[in-house]
């Protein structure tokens, strides 16, 4: 068998990492066949006939990998950390779609004593952050446009991702602690990193090369 021309299959998230994660793909030489997102296909080809790309739901990144349905995905720390990271290796920070995870509610919401009721789609991460501090909440999981729980009376905090804090002013809320940095890693399957070693290396090099390059422009 040639190392080199093992297939690869690569998971790579929808929305806004897909958009940073492809101009970094092509600097190291994997380019797909269509725009993913114009496609409706789901499993794309590329340039280089041994890689294919699938294209799907953040959350489901680590699921594929996991399973070695995919060799190799792009997620979000956010999704890696709540999603456990079982039998995945995190090779690459990619240093692309940073944000910041962050508790977050109307000024002073943490301050109280009684417990409190947090509500986030990172429902594991948030239960893992507070008992960590030996703070008794009650997560309510959330599937979307979280800012409005505090609003409407459903939680007296949030766990979500921020990046420019628009999204919180714009709804009366504020950061109030910071749980982790986050950014897109790059993981592999632990059984392809050991039987396709040598066409997963030397993609992982010229990816490592590519986002060098990137945050040295940045
Ligand atoms: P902002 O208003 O710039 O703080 O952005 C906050 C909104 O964008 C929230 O709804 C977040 O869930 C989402 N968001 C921010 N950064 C990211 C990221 N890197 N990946 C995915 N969603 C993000």
């Amino acid at each position: 068998m040639h190392a080199m021309t093992d297939a690869l299959t690569i998971a790579l998230s929808k929305g806004r990492i897909l958009e940073d994660t492809l101009p970094l793909l092509a600097a190291a030489g994997v380019e797909p066949a269509e725009d993913p997102a114009r496609s409706r296909k789901l499993v794309l080809d590329t340039n280089l006939p041994h890689v294919k790309l699938v294209i799907l739901r953040a959350t489901d990144v680590p699921t594929y990998v996991q399973y070695g349905a995919a060799d190799i995905g792009v997620a979000g720390k956010d999704v890696l950390m709540e999603h456990g990271g079982r039998h995945l290796y995190e090779l690459l920070d990619l240093g692309i779609a940073r944000c910041r995870l962050m508790v977050a509610g109307q000024p002073g919401a943490n301050a109280g004593t009684g417990s409190l009721r947090v509500a986030t789609k990172f429902v594991r991460i948030a239960r893992r952050y507070f008992a960590g501090q030996g703070r008794q909440v009650e997560t309510i999981k959330l599937y979307g446009s979280m800012e409005l729980a505090p609003l409407a009376g459903l939680a007296d905090l949030i766990v979500d991702l921020v990046d420019t804090g628009n999204t919180l002013r714009a709804n009366g809320l504020e950061p109030l602690e910071h749980i982790a940095d986050i950014s897109a890693r790059l993981v592999v399957n632990r059984a392809s990193m050991k039987m396709k070693h040598q066409s997963i290396k030397s993609f992982v090099d010229r990816l490592e090369a590519a986002a060098g390059d990137a945050a040295a422009h940045d």
